[in-house]
């Protein structure tokens, strides 16, 4: 059966031997190109796409044993069969730890021999291809899979954090806070490390929105998220609750050393200005503290939220623009 596209090369010195090569590859279905040096040889890979080299050893310039060398160095999957007439192990030992695929003994004896090598050397060689063929596809689409998957990450990542975040202040959201505050809880129920809490409440916030317009009471939203931002600590969780209510989770802080931090909030909303429409304008706030000194048992954090929300209610009730402590009574 012919060999389709199939090319073979024979290098010797000998005009004879190329003859007989050319006769049993062809034969075999083979596209033979000869060579009679190794020099000739090398010059002929960038016309031809050989399957396979048969290449004689003993050559006058560039041996056998370099030509093999050589075409390793061209491509890898081109299979290469020494030829010697040497009767000695030696040659053909270099040649197959080379990397030549086979070696046949001049003068050639056995062609079936010879033809089978040359068309396992071929298969060989097709094999190896197809091999390097799918690899490069794998690796192509390795890499498509591995820059879809730092895509999915970072997008994963945007997510998340939008998921906690308060889209007009950047602070964080009701979401995250609640769950912070269960972790803080949490905690403290076995650590006993203080904390508390702050709920803020910018005062007549609705006569602001309806004299100076929403936007204006956008601008005051984020306005009081920069300052509680400025006066609280890195480890402290800043966020806003919902409508125009704020809130502060400070760990490692009881309630009474939280009242300084609260405190320095509610000065720096009270001095804060935004200008609307060329005037100057403020806003103050009501906060309303709560927490847990690191003494006493609670059964749920609910309860330090609501206890926030009654310290909050007082200090409306009291005039606003001020802070209050949660107490039982
Ligand atoms: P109080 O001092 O008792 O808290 O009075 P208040 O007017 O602040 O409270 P009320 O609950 O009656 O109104 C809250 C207002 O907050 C009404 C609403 O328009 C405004 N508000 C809530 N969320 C936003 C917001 O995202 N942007 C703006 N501009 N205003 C908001
Ligand atoms: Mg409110
Ligand atoms: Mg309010």
């Amino acid at each position: 059966m012919p060999i389709l596209n199939s090319i073979a090369l024979v290098v010797d010195d000998e005009p004879n031997v190329c003859d007989v090569l050319c006769m049993i590859l062809e034969n075999e279905g083979f596209t033979v190109v000869t060579a009679h040096s190794g020099e000739e040889a090398l010059g002929l890979f960038g016309e031809y796409f050989f399957d396979i080299v048969f290449t004689d050893v003993c050559m006058d310039g560039i041996s056998g044993l370099d030509l093999l060398t050589r075409i390793k160095h061209i491509d890898k999957s081109i299979k290469t069969v020494v030829m010697t007439a040497h009767t000695g192990y030696d040659t053909v030992l270099e040649a197959l730890r080379g990397g030549a695929h086979d070696f046949i003994e001049k003068p050639f004896t056995d062609h079936s021999r010879i033809a089978s090598i040359a068309l396992t050397a071929r298969s060989h060689a097709l094999l190896e291809r197809d091999n390097q063929d799918l690899l490069a596809r794998l690796k192509i689409k390795h890499g498509k899979l591995e820059a879809a998957n730092k895509q999915l990450i970072e997008l994963n990542q945007q997510l998340e954090k939008l998921a906690i975040t308060d889209s007009l202040t950047g602070l964080k959201n009701r979401r995250y806070i609640d769950s912070a505050l269960a972790n803080m809880f949490t905690h403290y129920s076995r650590y006993k490390d203080p904390f508390c809490i702050a709920m803020i409440d910018v005062d007549n916030f609705k006569e602001f929105n309806d004299q100076y317009g929403h936007s204006a009471g956008d601008t005051v939203l984020k306005l009081i998220s920069e300052q509680l931002q400025i006066n609280t600590r890195n480890a402290d969780t800043v966020g806003r609750y919902g409508g125009e209510e704020f809130f502060l989770l400070l760990a490692n802080t009881a309630p009474e050393q939280g009242l300084v931090v609260a405190q320095r909030v509610l000065d720096a909303v009270r001095n804060s200005v935004i200008e609307v429409n060329g005037t100057c304008v403020s806003v103050t706030v009501s906060i309303g503290l709560s927490g847990l000194d690191g003494t006493q048992e609670l059964d749920r954090e609910q309860t330090i939220l609501d206890q926030s929300d009654v310290a909050l209610y007082r200090a409306k009730q009291q005039g606003r623009n001020q802070l209050q402590v949660y107490t039982a009574i």
